[in-house]
């Protein structure tokens, strides 16, 4: 995806990810983002599915969506032509801006981060990323809010 590219989020699939970022403070919020690719460079996201954040370091600071989530979801997702698109995750107390240490954990280039930043249990506001082709940097992407 580029800069230009457009992504959709339903209003409902970003309140979802606020809300969750709020139940997790003061730790880390995961999961998981479903959706469609436009065939335009475009992505729409349909879906979202939370999980446990498994990261067995301080859960405040990394994430780690649970494999297992990821698999219910694929095999949810299985014929529906929709795919899993991207990930969701916090940051408590910390701008929702990717971190060092998402940049060395951006293994697939292909999904899409939202991340939404929580200052003292409250959600504020949610952007989202993409890797660049390279994996040497993220780069902001527009989102729209979808019905
Ligand atoms: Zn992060």
């Amino acid at each position: 995806m580029n800069k230009s590219s457009a992504l959709v989020v339903p209003r409902a699939v970003l309140a979802a990810v606020e809300r969750a970022a709020e139940a997790a403070y003061p730790e880390e919020a995961c999961g998981l983002l479903a959706g469609r690719r436009d065939g335009s460079g475009g992505l729409v996201v349909t879906g979202f599915r939370g999980s446990a954040n498994v990261a067995t370091t301080d859960r405040r600071e990394t994430f780690e969506v649970d494999p297992a989530a990821r698999f219910a979801l694929m095999r949810e997702l299985e014929g529906t032509g929709a795919e899993i698109v991207g990930h969701y995750h916090s940051h408590p107390d910390h701008p929702p801006e990717p971190s060092a240490q998402d940049l060395e954990h951006a293994y697939e280039p292909e999904l899409v981060w939202l991340i939404t930043t929580v200052a003292e249990g409250k959600a504020g506001s949610t952007r989202a990323f993409a890797v660049a082709a390279d994996g040497s940097c993220f780069i902001a992407l527009e989102i729209a809010l979808g019905p």
